[in-house]
């Protein structure tokens, strides 16, 4: 086992309940945005003269818009259902990193300005009053909160913790203090249409590399189209997709699937992001911003159907807001889900017949599974309660011979989060980020001691890159974790009944 493995591994099981260590993350935080990046998002460069008073206005403002904010702060009882239910909690020991206490970080300022007791009486009910050194604490605690809504399957009122994690980080970057790691991102996509920076013609360049790759490997012309005007499908993927492992070979998956399906699809290079970082931030306008870029690819490339590719946090938005900030989609043949997930489109073909597998592809790896949190607790797929469970289990055994779950109280809706999600996937971040996965790991551990478990399946662009990272950490190879269309592809059976005919190319690379 590598440096640190042992460390972890003798916490004995997932979720046993750390010893306290007061104080263990405070101050640690991620860098802050600098000015340029503050602006992009449509925020203060910098902390502004008047901050005490535009924070309290926002937080008026946050509890009148979003009355489930209000009532989470009104209604927390002090049950301590919560408490051991965090993954950073688990891994850091630290009690604000338990949620009930990181909910505290806010409501005690709530308290003390909008309820009668906190403004009359405020050592009473735990009130304090707003100073910086409070917003210090925000700034390190909730960028400690992957705002994963683990705590909230638990909380007897639904109290989630995330909303209040958003709202913070809403009321921080509305003063001149925010993130630089989601900030600049979302300067990205709004600059160049996707996280990386990735210009259309970088962009053309590395698919048509992977089209000879593919054509090297299969002898077939599998396509992976950019800006094809009158496609069927317009496909918005992580752009962590075009270059990182193991996404990347998730999305050759993507394009083996479409082609053997029969059908015609494209990638847009205005809206080549499905990451919509205006979640993490708290910020509807920054994730409206991002959503109607991926309607304007759509009506400009007159597709049919949008197919969104393996990303969690992508699929939260698409799924639960994508109509609302940028609808109605209804020039989209309205037979299909709008959007459809990628696992929804690759179980259908399964279901129909079209895709043929060799199983025995995939038996030199012992499998398990990591739900991700944004589409495990904040989405759905397919038309029945748990398809989100459901289907990404199916596929894979479609194409796995090999496969174990883990412990049923880690996995489906109470899934732990990797560690790197809501924004946190930085490097600045990066013991937070390890002792955050160390309860995932932990499981996946148990599984391979029982099962001889050697790899790990995830349907998340963060995920993915978290688990790369980190694994080492734990005792498994990098490559350890692994695209569940990267199976797909591994397993499908080619015929060549698509020879690879495009629709009607956009010549232009503006
Ligand atoms: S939302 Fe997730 S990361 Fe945030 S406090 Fe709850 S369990 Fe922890
Ligand atoms: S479970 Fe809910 S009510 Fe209980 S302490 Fe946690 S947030 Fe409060």
């Amino acid at each position: 086992m590598p440096d640190g493995a042992e460390e972890f591994r003798k916490m004995q099981h997932a979720l046993d309940v750390p010893c306290l260590k007061p104080g263990a993350m405070e101050g640690v935080q991620p860098f802050k945005a600098k000015p340029e990046h503050q602006e992009k998002v449509g925020m203060p460069g910098e902390l502004i003269p008047d901050w005490k008073e535009k924070a309290l206005e926002k937080m008026a403002e946050l509890g009148e818009k979003n009355r489930a904010f209000k009532v989470y702060l009104d209604t927390c009882v002090k049950c301590g259902a919560c408490t051991d239910k965090c993954h950073y909690f688990l891994g850091t020991g630290d009690p604000k990193n338990m949620p009930v206490a990181r909910q505290d970080l806010l409501r005690s300022v709530y308290r003390r300005y909008f309820t009668f007791a906190g403004k009359y009486f405020p050592w009473l009910v735990g009130a304090r009053d707003l100073t910086e050194d409070v917003l210090e604490e925000w700034y390190s605690y909730y960028h400690q909160c992957s705002e994963c809504r683990r705590c909230s399957v638990f909380c007897p009122y639904g109290i989630d913790t995330a909303e209040i994690t958003m709202a913070a980080r809403e009321i921080l970057d509305t003063v001149g203090v925010g993130q630089k790691y989601s900030n600049e991102i979302i300067g990205k996509v709004k600059e160049v249409g996707n996280n990386l920076g990735l210009n259309p013609k970088a962009l053309r360049a590395t698919l048509e590399d992977l089209e000879e790759d593919l054509e090297e490997d299969t002898g077939l012309a599998v396509r992976l189209p950019l800006d094809e005007k009158g496609a069927d499908i317009l496909l918005i993927t992580p752009s962590a997709d075009f270059f990182a492992e193991p996404h990347i070979d998730g999305l050759l998956g993507y394009a083996k699937v479409f082609h053997e399906a029969g059908v015609s699809w494209t990638i847009s290079s205005y809206a080549s992001e499905a990451a919509n970082f205006g979640l993490f931030i708290g910020s509807y306008e920054n994730m409206r911003e991002i959503s109607l870029r991926i309607r304007k690819a759509a009506e400009d490339l007159g597709v049919k159907r949008i197919v969104f590719g393996e990303c969690g946090h992508a699929w939260r938005v698409a799924y639960s807001f994508l109509d609302t900030l940028a609808g109605p989609f209804d020039f989209l043949d309205q037979k299909y889900p709008i959007p459809q997930h990628i696992l929804e489109f690759t179980w259908d073909e399964i279901q129909k017949g079209t895709l043929k597998f060799d199983k025995s592809k995939n038996d030199d790896i012992r499998l398990t599974y990591h739900d991700s949190c944004n589409v495990a607790r904040a989405s759905r797929m397919g038309d029945m309660p748990g398809g989100q469970f459901e289907i990404p289990r199916n596929v894979i055994k479609a194409v796995c011979n090999n496969y174990f779950d883990m412990d049923p109280d880690t996995i489906k809706e109470s899934t732990l989060c990797c560690g790197g999600g809501g924004g946190l996937l930085t490097d600045d971040l990066m013991d937070l980020r390890i002792k955050g996965s160390s309860p995932r790991m932990t499981a996946l551990q148990d599984v391979t001691e029982e099962h001889g478990v050697t790899h790990m399946a995830a349907i998340c662009a963060i995920c993915k890159t978290q688990f790369s990272k980190v694994m080492p950490k734990f005792g498994y190879e990098m490559d350890s974790v692994v695209s569940v269309h990267q199976l797909v592809s591994n397993a499908i059976i080619l015929t060549g009944s698509n020879d690879g005919e495009s629709a009607e190319e956009e010549t232009s690379d503006e």
